[in-house]
This record gives C-alpha cells, sequence and structure tokens, in this order.
C-alpha cells in the first residue's frame, strides 16, 4: 500500500506552513467549498427566495446528503437521515431504543465516552422518570455490563482521547444477545476506517460531519437506523419536517416511513451545501486505502516521538488493530506543550487532563508531514519550550 495513492492535498485549501493533526477535531477545508456556500446564499437564497426548496431542490437535500454518507459508512440508501447535531442525534437514537424495549430500565455505556453523549442520556433519563439508571463500566468492561436487564448500549466506537476502539460486530452480537438494542456513536470513525453498519446489525448508529467527513464547524449530524426497524422507531423528537407529509399541516403527527422520520425541523441548507461539497474529496477513494494509510502515518509518529521524546508516554492502544486513526500521547504540561507546538505550527488538540491528540487524516497528511512534526514536538519536549509562560494560558477552547 502506497499513502501516495490516498493523498489528495490538491483538493484542500491548506494554509502554508502548517501541519494538520486536529482533523479528528475540525476536517480541513475542501476547495469548491467557499463557491458551493456563495452560490447557494446568492445565486440561490438570494436570487430564488423561497423557490429555491423546490427550484434549487433544498427539499430533498438532506436526504441526498444522507445517501452519500450512507456509502462511507456501509450503509444502503436510505437508511441515513441528516441534520441537527450529535448530541440531539444520540438523545434521539437513545430514546427511541428505549421504547422499542419496554420493561427494560438500565442503558450501558463507558466511562470513556465523549461526555454529551452522557448528558445527553442524563438528561432523558431525568425527563422520562421512570425508574431508568445509566451505568458506565471501564470500556474494557463493557462485554460483561451487558445483561437481560439492559435495554440500550451506547458506545462510541473510537474513544476521543485515547483512540481506543471497541469491536463493533462483537459488541453488537453480544448486545443483541442479551436482548439490549445497540446504538454506535461514529464521532471518530466515519471517514476514518472502513465501517459496515449494515454488515454488523446495529439498530442505529450516530454521528457528525465535521470531524472527518470536513463538513465545517458546525456541519449536520447524520443517524443511521436499521431499515427494518425504521417503522417500529417512535421519535421522541417529533419534528414537522419528519412528518410524513410536511406541508399537509395535519394537526396529528404521522411519521415519515422512512428514516426521514428522525429528523426534526427545518434543515441548514447552507450548512448542507457545504457538506455535500466537502464530501466530493471521497469519491473515488476507498476507505480500506485510507485506513492503511492512517496506520502506516501513526505508526512512523508513534516510532519517531518515542525515539525523540522519551518524556512522552503513548496513552493510545500499541496495537494499530486497537487503535482508531488518532494517536495519543500523555504529558504532565501537555497543555502548555501543545501551545508552544502550535505556536511552530503543529497543530494538534489538549483533552483534560493531560492528553496531546494527534489526528492522522491521509487524504491531506503524508509522511513529511509527520517527520516535521515529530521534529517539531523534539524541539518543545527536549528544549522546554513549553515553559515560556505565554503558553499556560487557557484558551475556551484547548
Ligand atoms: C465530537 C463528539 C460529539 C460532539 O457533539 P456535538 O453535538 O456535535 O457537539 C459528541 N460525541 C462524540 C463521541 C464526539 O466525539
Amino acid at each position: 500500500m502506497n499513502i501516495s495513492t490516498v493523498t489528495r492535498k490538491h483538493l484542500f485549501d491548506l494554509p502554508e506552513n502548517i501541519v494538520y493533526l486536529d482533523g479528528n477535531s475540525l476536517g480541513c477545508l475542501p476547495r469548491g467549498v467557499a463557491g458551493r456556500a456563495s452560490k447557494t446564499i446568492e445565486g440561490e437564497w438570494g436570487g430564488q427566495l423561497i423557490r429555491a426548496w423546490n427550484t434549487a431542490s433544498w427539499m430533498s437535500l438532506p436526504q441526498r446528503v444522507g445517501d452519500r454518507i450512507a456509502r462511507l459508512v456501509g450503509a444502503p440508501d436510505g437508511s441515513v437521515a441528516t441534520g441537527d447535531t450529535l448530541s440531539i442525534k444520540v438523545y434521539q437514537a437513545v430514546a427511541a431504543a428505549l421504547r422499542m424495549r419496554p420493561g427494560r430500565k438500565v442503558i450501558v455505556s463507558d466511562s470513556g465516552n465523549f461526555p454529551t453523549d452522557l448528558y445527553m442520556v442524563r438528561g432523558l433519563l431525568q425527563t422520562l422518570d421512570a425508574g431508568y439508571e445509566l451505568r458506565t463500566p471501564e470500556p474494557e468492561n463493557v462485554a460483561d455490563a451487558i445483561d437481560e436487564s439492559v435495554a440500550a448500549v451506547l458506545l462510541t466506537h473510537v474513544d476521543y482521547r485515547t483512540g481506543r476502539m471497541h469491536d463493533m460486530a462483537d459488541m453488537t452480537r453480544r448486545a443483541q444477545a442479551a436482548g439490549a438494542a445497540m446504538i454506535w456513536d461514529l464521532a471518530h470513525s466515519a471517514g476514518a476506517l472502513p465501517l459496515d453498519l449494515a454488515g454488523c446489525g446495529t439498530e442505529f448508529a450516530v454521528g457528525c460531519t465535521y470531524k472527518y467527513l470536513n463538513g465545517g464547524p458546525g456541519a449536520p449530524a447524520f443517524i443511521y437506523v436499521r431499515p427494518d426497524i425504521v417503522s417500529a422507531v417512535e421519535p421522541a423528537l417529533a419534528g414537522w419536517m419528519g412528518h410524513d407529509a410536511p406541508f399537509a399541516m395535519e394537526l396529528h403527527y404521522r411519521p415519515a416511513m422512512s428514516t426521514e422520520r428522525l429528523r426534526v425541523g427545518t434543515p441548514p441548507i447552507v450548512q448542507l451545501a457545504i457538506l455535500d461539497e466537502a464530501l466530493n474529496v471521497w469519491d473515488g477513494v476507498e476507505l480500506e486505502d485510507v485506513r492503511a494509510a492512517s496506520i502506516e502515518l501513526s505508526e512512523l509518529f508513534i516510532a519517531e516521538v518515542e525515539r525523540r521524546c522519551p518524556q512522552l508516554n503513548l496513552a493510545s492502544p500499541r496495537d494499530p488493530a486497537a487503535r482508531g486513526s488518532q494517536v495519543s500521547f500523555a504529558f504532565a504540561n501537555g497543555y502548555e506543550a501543545m501551545q508552544a507546538l502550535i505556536d511552530r505550527g503543529v497543530i494538534g488538540d489538549f483533552r483534560a487532563p493531560d492528553i496531546m491528540r494527534f489526528g492522522f487524516t491521509p487524504l491531506y497528511v503524508d509522511r513529511d508531514d509527520v517527520l516535521v512534526a515529530a521534529g517539531k514536538i523534539e524541539e518543545v519536549i527536549g528544549g522546554e519550550l513549553w515553559r515560556d509562560t505565554r503558553y499556560s494560558v487557557r484558551s475556551r477552547v484547548t
């Protein structure tokens, strides 16, 4: 496998002299996106005004974009709805799963999950006020926590902090064998690795599009529902855009007969158009090749950083098969070190309490970038450049 077969930097507007290792948090800007945004804003909105819902096919845009995402996550056409934010989609998926398993009162997630997923579940359980309980065992103990009392298992496939990856097929099988519904959060998986949602049989999956899918800040989220259970899904957020006939203006809610029933309100057309354009970079790309390149880049990165900086401790699984597309190192002054690195043109990020996080996105990161990054990390850590007091000022976003 040769990385150059997946690298397509020319499709992105990358700033000069920057090594960007944060595409796991906010993907880069694909070329063509700005033009598409201005066409949508000036040509469609400005020129056609409300007629654009029909003339520019705004009404079907969420679905068309959903089908393009479906192809990247191993799901059939029509099974992915787009819109809202990932937090909202988590809420909808868990609410739907609980209704499908009446009598069961336990939701299993894990202690490594992204906080908003757990916050949303607790918020939902408070609203339901029906004796539900959220359990969050350590990630390696999840399998043991699944028994016949469990209504739903909500797991983030790739841990946002460490990059540790759950075995999607195996965990789905275990959840379903116990009679629970499975929900996968693909925030750090979609666009990072090959996925087979249809093959693993999960009931639900949710994800965001501003990370590996390069949809831009605040890009719409997505939700997958296994096609055979759609008609049993009762939307907790019964918005008019999820109605079977929104413009019939019926007083009674009647959900659409597809995954579209998980749409809520008016879709964010400008963001969807941007995302639609951004997805062009995946044309002709095989995720197996992206995965192979990502492993090659991250193995090189780990080897180079460990050789140059014994002060850093690998916080990600050493086995690439157990890791997503990021590498994390623990370092007590990781915040300061990351600021010093960013100051030198190597952009990663920091997650409390001590994790320096580096994402690998082979479409626009190559071996040279990895070597430049390792060199700068060595300068910052070896030379203790992070001790400069300006690097200890905390920003709102880390
Ligand atoms: C990034 C991320 C989110 C973010 O949720 P938003 O509603 O899009 O802000 C949620 N869950 C996981 C697992 C994430 O990695």
